[in-house]
């Protein structure tokens, strides 16, 4: 499903030239969600990271287990988050002023969608960023054998 996500933002990683590296474990777990709610909350992240990176930056995508939960990194060296914004940056409609978002377009609600159903499936998500030097975006999803678990 990272590869389904990566593939999303395929025209805009052309248009950008960005690298794309991974680094994925070989023995990831089945984590607890829905094949719908895994791709939104991932394609959200990595099209934050496509859309806030300038052209030839590098995003870079790390997963493994850690203890009960598979840990997804997507880290950019794009523009960054300001200190100030972080701690409201999950919040819905919550955008970085200062022209770049409008200027931009979206609305604001990719990265709160993507906090609100990660946590609802007993996951988390953290966001670390420095102001020009780039954005990581850690999600903990839970592992677990429900109804519908995918690999
Ligand atoms: P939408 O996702 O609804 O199209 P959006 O991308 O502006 O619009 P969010 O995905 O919720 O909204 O992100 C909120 C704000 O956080 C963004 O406007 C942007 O300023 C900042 N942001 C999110 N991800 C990154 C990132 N990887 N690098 C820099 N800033 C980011
Ligand atoms: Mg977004």
């Amino acid at each position: 499903f990272i590869d389904e996500a990566i593939e999303s933002q395929s025209l805009l990683i052309m248009q950008k030239n960005h690298k794309i590296e991974f680094d994925i474990a070989m023995d990831i777990k089945d984590i607890y969600a829905d094949r719908n709610g895994a791709d939104q909350i991932l394609t959200n992240i990595i099209s934050n990271a496509c859309k806030y990176t300038p052209d030839f930056g590098k995003i870079s995508i790390f997963a493994k287990n850690v203890g009960d939960f598979v840990e997804i990194k997507v880290s950019d060296n794009g523009i960054g988050i300001p200190r100030e914004d972080l701690p409201r940056i999950t919040e819905r409609f919550y955008r970085v002023e200062k022209g770049r978002s409008r200027e931009m377009g979206g609305t604001g609600l990719g990265l709160s969608i993507a906090n609100e159903m990660i946590k609802s499936l007993g996951g988390n998500l953290k966001v670390d960023s420095v102001l020009g030097e780039g954005t990581t975006i850690t999600l903990l999803f839970k592992t677990g054998d429900k109804d519908e678990k995918i690999s």
